[in-house]
């Protein structure tokens, strides 16, 4: 059972989410979710991205691939070993910005390497 507060406007009780907002289906109100704003902070700090092996990956790590990983636009892939310097956490399902040798700028998963 969903524990939404009702809406505001026409008292639904079928209110849903969609984002950081509280949606009535029947009268079409939208109005932010109460603390919404402090809870995006909270995960925002919380997020900890970590290496294949479960340690915690930081800015500026220097992390190895653990598998060949293809490269788009590139005629090899990259080796599993490959060491990556200076990694950069991101936001997102790639969740490592790097520099590779040879290879440029470039996203990984941080499932796919280890810390070195
Ligand atoms: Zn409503």
């Amino acid at each position: 059972m969903s524990s939404l507060p009702p809406c505001p406007k026409c008292n639904s009780q079928y209110t849903y989410e969609d984002r950081d907002n509280l949606v009535c289906p029947e009268c079409a109100h939208e109005w932010p979710k109460a603390g919404a704003a402090t809870a995006d902070v909270a995960a925002e700090q919380a997020r900890v991205v970590r290496d294949a092996n479960g340690n915690v990956l930081q800015d500026g790590d220097t992390v190895v691939l653990i598998k060949d990983l293809k490269v788009k636009g590139a005629s090899s892939p990259l080796k599993a070993g490959t060491k990556v310097k200076k990694i950069r956490l991101v936001e997102g399902d790639h969740d490592i910005d790097c520099k590779i040798d040879g290879f440029g700028g470039m996203q990984l998963k941080s499932e796919f390497v280890k810390k070195a």
